[in-house]
């Protein structure tokens, strides 16, 4: 199995393989950049049908981490775990202690949270053996989705404002895609400010309890994407802009905080060529990483809020550029990210500097 040779290898700094067989813990730790801080990053855990493809998986991720700390200026660099194994039948108190063994191991070069798979209480236990884990009631930050909204919120805006010249939402066509712990929050500070809101979610028992606390439309989960409005704000799932929806967008602007929004990178250049204002997922969610950064014994929300509000101009700036490059947002994002590490690199001049 290539690692070193592997398309998703790029600057990554050090990758550990953990194993325990008695425990029949198999891990993998990605340590991608820690040039402004410790790389940090979510444990996932998922029945990964090989090791080439968790291997792939956590070289990736690890570097999404990077580009998320680095637009988002955070003292933070980017990292990432997997556990391979299927959460339901190998999850025990004794894998996740075997894990912060192997995470004290590195003495805060890599920092652990939970993903998907593994749960705020796994990583409680994860804390029984090192310091180095985040989000959870230990490290002071609470339910990081109200700071994410946040953020999204002051996205939304920029992206409106770029591209519709309107410096307020009032009046502000929204769709909304999933009504959960961020879609919820985004909803209540859209309404707020003006927006006129159509919304859906897979859940009606959500939907029901969406529509009594604010004055929304409701829609099926399969009409959203077609909804002609101003904004489309993706809170659900990964991968929903692809070949099949993008061509029935009836938007101005998709700004939302679900990750991986595009199914691969090349629908960037397919919402650019619709005429649609692209806000990269990982640089307008970031309020979550955000509120984690300042987790600590002095945290104030108040700080990680303000940070967040900061989302507002990054945008800005991101589009701005992404127009005078005539390149896509997610690449104009990529590339930022880059130059923002690669600026800052232990490289010496004789030294060949790495390409990305
Ligand atoms: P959540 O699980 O609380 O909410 C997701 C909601 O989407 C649920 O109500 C679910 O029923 C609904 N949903 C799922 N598939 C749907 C579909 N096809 N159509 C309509 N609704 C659908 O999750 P969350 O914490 O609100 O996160 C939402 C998204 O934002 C995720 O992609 C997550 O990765 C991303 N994100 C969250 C945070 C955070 O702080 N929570 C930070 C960064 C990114």
């Amino acid at each position: 199995m290539a690692v070193f040779t592997s398309p998703s290898f790029t600057l990554h700094r050090q990758v550990v393989f953990c194993n325990d067989p008695e425990i029949g813990l198999r891990a993998i730790i990605a340590i991608h950049d820690t040039t402004f801080g410790p790389a940090l990053g979510g444990c996932r855990m998922w029945p990964y049908s090989s090791e080439e493809e968790a291997v792939e998986d956590v070289l990736r991720l690890a570097r999404g981490m990077t580009y998320k700390a680095s637009l988002a200026g955070i003292a933070l660099g980017g990292g990432k775990s997997v556990i391979i194994g299927d959460p339901a039948q190998l999850k025990s108190e004794a894998l996740f202690e075997s894990l912060g063994r192997f995470v004290a191991g590195l003495s805060g070069r890599y920092i652990v949270a939970e993903d998907v798979g593994t749960s705020v209480a796994d990583m409680q236990i994860v804390r029984r053996e090192t310091e180095h884990v985040r989000g959870i009631p230990e490290t002071g930050g609470g339910d990081p989705s109200p700071v994410t909204a946040f953020g999204v919120y002051h996205g939304v805006r920029a992206a409106v404002r770029y591209r519709l010249g309107r410096e307020t939402l009032a009046g502000v066509r929204v769709t909304v895609q999933g009504l959960g712990h961020v879609g919820m929050e985004l909803c209540h500070l859209l309404v707020d400010d003006g927006a006129e809101l159509t919304v859906t979610d897979i859940n009606p028992d959500t939907v029901r309890a969406a529509l009594a606390a604010l004055p929304m439309r409701a829609i099926e989960p399969d009409a959203i994407i077609g909804v002609a409005a101003d904004v489309f704000a993706p809170c659900a799932l990964g991968g929903g802009l692809n070949d099949e929806t993008i061509p029935r967008l009836e938007v101005s602007v998709v700004a939302g905080a679900a990750n991986n929004q595009l199914a691969e990178d090349r629908h960037g250049a397919m919402l650019r060529a619709r005429g649609i204002l692209y806000a990269p997922d990982y640089a307008i969610n970031a309020g979550g990483l955000i509120n984690i950064s300042y987790e600590g014994a002095d945290y104030h929300r108040e700080h990680a809020l303000a940070d967040a509000a900061g989302i507002y101009n990054t945008l800005l700036e991101l589009f701005a550029r992404a127009d005078r490059e005539d390149l896509p947002t997610n690449e104009t994002a990529d590339r930022i990210a880059e130059e923002r590490v690669l600026s800052r690199w232990d490289w010496r001049p004789e030294a060949p500097r790495p390409s990305r």
